[in-house]
């Protein structure tokens, strides 16, 4: 199957033979097809699918295809591509850029974190394709800097973690604001009966298309574990990094704390590290993610929202320093290696009060992930460069009561907070009596209900 089989106009063909993709992916294949015909559309697909030009290209087809371009200075938006995070907005508008090269259609991304004014001066100056985060495009709607009365074609894209992250009134909103005669696409990963709902009200008679999950069961991706005591975890990462020569590597921890103080003592160690997460500005975390694509950074320090959706090509490794508490999370962060054809490996590093997040893992795998046993490694005291306030190895802290407001992070506590958001139940009880009785706290089910969802803006 080629793409210009798939019914795209030469443009579009143009445009891919420039960025070397031949062949549709699955969900390319499946989609293109009905959404050029005009069907709404329920997609179970999740990143690294090929998904973004699944969307991007048909919806580009069909803005070409309907009303000529009316041109001039106000022309309407009509079509609107909603994306939880930042990232993955100014990633999507760059594919809508990327496959639009040789179209009038224009694109912007809008969302929060940066100067408003600039998107305002982009607005006013005509936008075909906006790419926006809910939060930020209700501060453009209040400010009435952006009409959305003449939208043709609605894309929810990564919706189940839309919805995770406590955007659903905010799409109800913004979904009141556009035309009812709209096509309607919504890409998710997983079907919740949240999702089923919002779908039931967002999607007229819709096909429905459902690809594999890909990433975490790729062929091209090695999972591998390694036992540790939770001391022993940042000296066994930096044998890893030196001994066993792990390049770059996207790292994560659960916690943005954790993320700052692993990113900290790499730096303090001598290795290219930098944390990227919900408290880091807006600039910080789009430099964070060009240095690391670039190859001037090793190692990006991650929490799970501000890695979503990320697309990093040919990136080999994916470290978990933390396994996450909800097992489909790991899957997404497997996600980001093994892509495009090149190897991955996914390496966890395990400690006992995280054995029940491990077999919730493998559970959802649906096969063991194999045990690994670093070769010549001694569990070193220090490490080259620690200084004594290094924050691993740390002190065993007497584990907090639930609901207690604290996490146990001592003097500041908010800041060990993990990347909150209402979380889908983990399927799995919580280690209040954890053997290792570490510092951390994982993100509990329960616990983040006494917190406002965050809303990147
Ligand atoms: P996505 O799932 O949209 O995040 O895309 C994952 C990656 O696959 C991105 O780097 C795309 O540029 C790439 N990609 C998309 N379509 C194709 C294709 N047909 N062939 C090869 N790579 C592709």
């Amino acid at each position: 199957m080629t793409f210009a089989s798939l019914g795209l106009r030469a443009e579009l063909l143009r445009a891919l033979t420039d960025s070397g993709y031949t062949i549709p992916t699955p969900v390319q294949a499946q989609a293109i097809p009905l959404i050029l015909q005009g069907h709404d559309l329920l997609a179970g697909a999740q990143t690294g699918t090929g998904k973004t030009a699944g969307f991007t290209l048909p919806l580009l087809q069909r803005l070409n295809a309907t009303t000529p371009n009316p041109g001039g200075s106000r022309r309407p938006v009509r079509a609107l591509i909603l994306t939880p995070t930042r990232e993955l907005a100014a990633q999507v508008e760059e594919s809508v850029r990327t496959y639009s090269k040789y179209l009038p259609q224009n694109s912007v991304a809008i969302y929060g974190g940066v100067n408003i004014v600039p998107q305002i001066r982009a607005l006013e100056s005509g936008v075909d394709i906006l790419v926006a985060t809910p939060g930020r495009l209700l501060d453009h709607i209040q400010q009435r800097t952006v009409d959305l009365s003449r939208i043709e074609i609605l894309v929810l894209d990564e919706a189940d973690r839309m919805l995770d992250m406590g955007f659903i009134r905010d799409i109800r909103k913004i979904m009141a604001l556009l035309p009812v005669k709209r096509q309607n696409l919504l890409f998710s990963a997983t079907f919740s009966d949240e999702i089923k709902d919002l779908a039931d009200r967002m999607l007229n008679k819709p096909m429905r298309v459902e690809v594999a999950r890909k990433n975490a069961e790729s062929e091209l991706v090695t999972h591998a574990v390694y036992l540790s005591t939770r001391e022993n975890k940042y000296n066994l990462l930096i044998h890893l990094l030196v001994d066993e020569k792990v390049g770059q590597a996207l790292l994560f921890t659960r916690t943005k704390h954790g993320a700052n103080r692993v990113a900290q003592q790499l730096v303090q160690d001598g290795v290219s590290a930098v944390p990227i997460h919900g408290n880091r500005s807006q600039p910080q975390r789009t430099k964070a993610l060009a240095d690391f694509k670039s190859g001037a950074v090793r190692i990006l320090v991650a929490t799970d929202i501000a890695a979503r959706g990320l697309d990093i090509s040919q990136l080999p490794h994916v470290i978990n320093f933390e396994l996450p508490n909800v097992p489909e999370d790991y899957v997404h962060r497997i996600g980001r290696t093994g892509r495009a054809g090149t190897p991955g490996e996914a390496l966890s590093l395990v400690s006992s009060d995280e054995l029940s997040y491990l077999f919730a893992i493998e559970k959802l795998l649906k096969k063991p992930i194999t045990r690994r046993t670093p070769k010549d490694f001694t569990p070193a005291p220090r490490r080259v460069g620690a200084t004594a306030d290094s924050p691993y190895p740390r002190p065993e802290m007497p584990q907090v009561p639930q609901g207690s407001g604290s996490r146990g992070g001592g003097r500041n506590a908010p800041s060990t907070q993990s990347d909150s958001r209402p979380r889908r139940s983990s399927g799995f009880g919580n280690p209040t009596q954890r053997p290792g009785g570490g510092q951390s706290s994982p993100s509990r089910p329960g616990s983040s209900s006494s917190m406002p969802p965050r809303r990147p803006r």
